[in-house]
């Protein structure tokens, strides 16, 4: 019978979060704290308690301190997130463990990140299963460790890992942890009964000292200019990395105190940053995207099997993310030549991932045998899901649903991934339409994150939660779109990609612009977009929307497509490029367009707050049109639209947190100033309808 860490009454058991047993001289504190043992202030003073119990008791000669339910302490309370921090202090509680009169061993299973491994840094000792990581990456939260763990870390494996993985945030597997001295043994089977016996194992030799005693390894003077100048490179405008490196270093320069003083200085000048509060912004769009409150309760139906129809650039991806999910895939193509270029274009995805050594190439042969490639519809009678992602033309789409509605399950869930196309359309006539979605994936499909979900009227609840159980099963960030041209995401681009052709006609160039984007913070620029996509791919969109009657604004672009002037694939688009690279060349053909195009526009100087204001305040006036015509719920979605399909940088939070941190009525004011210039649509106030 488990006692409690420090003699509350039985009946109040149900809500301590931290029991103590026994094993002989061994004391077991186990933490209780669901969902994810995050460290709560209750847990905190659970865990405290426990410490000051267990030190006060003679029997005990060691401490195993282990986590029930799927994990060890995943991290910090999110609940505390962005709350005036209450006693005890996580660094204080790791600091009470780490001095404790008998020896603790954390015993970790699932992950122990952030706070968590800073307890398990605490510990004399740490043991877990092969399956468990470790790591700190607050960086990811626009704030660096906060209770010692950029103190402690390089005195346990060296300034040189220390600084990698508080600068970048990326955990560490058990075996790699172990080789690497993060932790002291991996435990095969039993995890707490393997460190009660390392316990008493270590108690038999002499014992470690704990980390604040330990001195940190040298490291030549070199390292710290050469990690600083990569570390920034990597970061781009990111503050945490840097300012996580720079507690590492004076934790190896300066004394225990005195480090620990600076890196909780760094963090509570961080935890108030705007890039923080951004980054804790789309961490929580994140966690709410997965489980939108108006599908609560609502169940997915179940899928354990898929089909892909197409084996193109979008199919072929698909085809990986589900093959990465572990279910069985049905890849299907209009002939055997199109079918055998669909398995090797999936073929080769997998194959990269081999190459870049995200997978072994057993996990390759697993994943190819479980795919089945056919011309024949029939195979498909017993699938739970199809996605299609055939030639983007009404007629061939609506062929493929004409057949797919004769052969398939009455409940099984049927999807397009158009990006253009109207879902009702393509929709129209097949039998059962309530299982119909759309399912837009973004290029390339196994690597992007986005996946907007589209339904139309007649898809049921049950179908878009299955949409949205898909994304889970694939780990992508599910956000819920409604129909119009583009949806959300390419609706937005549609107008970015205008507006950077304004600027050109008023006197900028491709390069100032694509440089003025990438200063704020996209990775790349919108024309050197455009060339490595290809010109064709919007231009045939632009046909399809002129059919309907819609001009987009693409001047420019349209006179570089009747040149051939594609991009890379054609040796030029925006830019020249010489043949085998892709560096970007200016170039005379598209100066003389832009100058004849821009007859009689007014020409002006450009700085680069200026393009950027000419780019994104349209875009975030787009956006909230997008949210006034509900085909955004919510405007974290458009954020979260933005930051994992189109590269807005995370750090600002998406478009719609970044407006609202420099103010509607600013924006609407400058947006005016734009539309009197000739530089943007009118009307330019739709901010009305903008709720979180
Ligand atoms: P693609 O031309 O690379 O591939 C289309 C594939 O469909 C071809 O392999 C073709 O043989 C196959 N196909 C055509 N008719 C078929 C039929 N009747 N039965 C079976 N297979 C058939 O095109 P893509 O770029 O992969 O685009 C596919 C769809 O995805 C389009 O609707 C497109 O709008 C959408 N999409 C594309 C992107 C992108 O960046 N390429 C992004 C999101 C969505």
């Amino acid at each position: 019978m488990p006692i409690n860490a420090f003699a509350k009454p039985t009946w109040e058991y149900d809500i301590m979060t931290v029991t103590i047993e026994r094993a002989g001289d061994v004391a077991i504190v186990t933490i209780d704290n669901p969902p994810v043992n995050a460290l709560s202030q209750a847990l905190r003073q659970d865990l405290w308690n426990a410490a000051e119990t267990l030190d006060a008791d003679p029997s005990v000669r060691a401490v195993v301190l282990i986590c029930e339910g799927r994990t060890f302490i995943a991290g910090a309370d999110v609940n505390e997130f962005g709350k005036p921090p209450t006693p005890p202090h996580l660094p204080d509680l790791v600091a009470r463990i780490e001095t404790a009169a008998k020896p603790w061993v954390a015993a970790i299973h699932g992950s122990a990140l952030g706070g968590g491994f800073e307890v398990a840094l605490g510990c004399r000792f740490r043991v877990a299963v092969p399956s468990a990581s470790v790591g700190l990456p607050e960086v990811r939260l626009g704030i660096v460790p906060g209770a010692g763990g950029t103190v402690r870390l390089p005195r346990l494996v060296g300034p040189a890992l220390a600084a990698e993985m508080v600068t970048t945030g990326t955990p560490v597997a058990a075996p790699r942890a172990r080789a690497q001295g993060l932790i002291d043994a991996v435990v095969e089977g039993d995890l707490e009964k393997g460190a009660i016996d390392f316990a008493r194992a270590a108690l038999d030799q002499s014992l470690p000292l704990p980390l604040r005693q330990r001195g940190v390894p040298a490291v030549d003077a070199a390292f710290w200019e050469t990690s600083t100048t990569v570390v920034a490179g990597r970061a781009k405008r990111e503050d945490a990395p840097l300012r996580a490196l720079a507690c590492v270093r004076t934790a190896a320069e300066a004394d225990f105190e005195a480090a620990m003083a600076f890196e909780r200085q760094t963090f509570l000048e961080l935890r108030g940053s705007s890039q923080a509060s951004a980054l804790r912004h789309v961490f929580f769009a994140e966690r709410a995207a997965l489980r939108p409150p108006e599908l609560g309760g609502v169940e997915p139906r179940r899928i354990r099997s898929a089909a892909v129809i197409g084996g193109g650039t979008m199919g072929a991806g698909i085809a990986a993310a589900l093959c990465d999910a572990r279910l069985p895939v049905t890849l299907v193509e209009r002939d055997e030549v199109a079918l055998e270029r669909g398995l090797s274009n999936l073929r080769s995805i997998i194959d990269g991932l081999v190459k870049r050594g995200k997978i072994s190439s057993e996990a390759a042969a697993e994943r190819l045998s479980a795919v089945t490639g056919t011309t024949d519809y029939g195979l498909l009678a017993g699938v739970d899901l199809v996605i299609e992602a055939v030639f983007e033309d009404i007629d061939v789409k609506r062929d493929v649903f004409s057949r797919l509605s004769a052969v398939c399950r009455a409940d099984a869930v049927l999807a397009t991934n158009t990006s253009y196309l109207d879902p009702e359309e393509i929709a129209a006539g097949i039998k059962h339409p309530e299982r119909f979605v759309g399912l837009h994936f973004f290029s390339p499909a196994h690597v992007m994150k986005l996946l907007e979900i589209v339904p139309t009227a007649q898809t049921t609840a049950a179908t878009l939660a299955t949409g949205f159980a898909l994304a889970r099963m694939l780990n992508k960030i599910p956000v819920r779109a409604g129909i119009c041209d583009g949806f959300i995401g390419n609706r937005i681009l549609k107008m970015t990609r205008a507006q950077a052709e304004r600027l050109l006609l008023a006197g900028a160039t491709p390069q100032a612009v694509d440089a003025a984007m990438r200063t704020f913070g996209f990775p790349m620029g919108p024309f050197e977009a455009q060339d490595l996509g290809g010109l064709d791919i919007a231009a045939f969109q632009r046909r399809a929307a002129h059919a309907r009657g819609d001009t987009p604004f693409a001047p420019v672009a349209e006179r570089l497509c009747a040149l051939e002037r594609f991009g890379h694939k054609s040796g030029g688009g925006w830019y020249d490029y010489t043949k085998g690279d892709r560096t970007p060349q200016p170039s005379k053909i598209v100066a003389g367009i832009i100058g004849e195009l821009a007859t009689g526009t007014p020409q002006r100087q450009w700085d680069e707050a200026a393009i950027i204001d000419c780019i994104v305040l349209p875009m975030v006036n787009e956006a909230a049109k997008i949210l006034k015509d509900k085909v955004a719920l919510r405007s974290a979605d458009i954020d979260l639209v933005e930051i994992h399909g189109y590269g807005f940088p995370r750090w600002r939070g998406g478009l719609m947190h970044y407006a609202e941190e420099r103010g509607l009525t600013e924006i609407a004011v400058r947006l005016n100033a734009l539309a009197a210039d000739g530089l943007a649509e009118p009307p330019c106030n739709q901010f009305e309808g903008w709720v979180e």
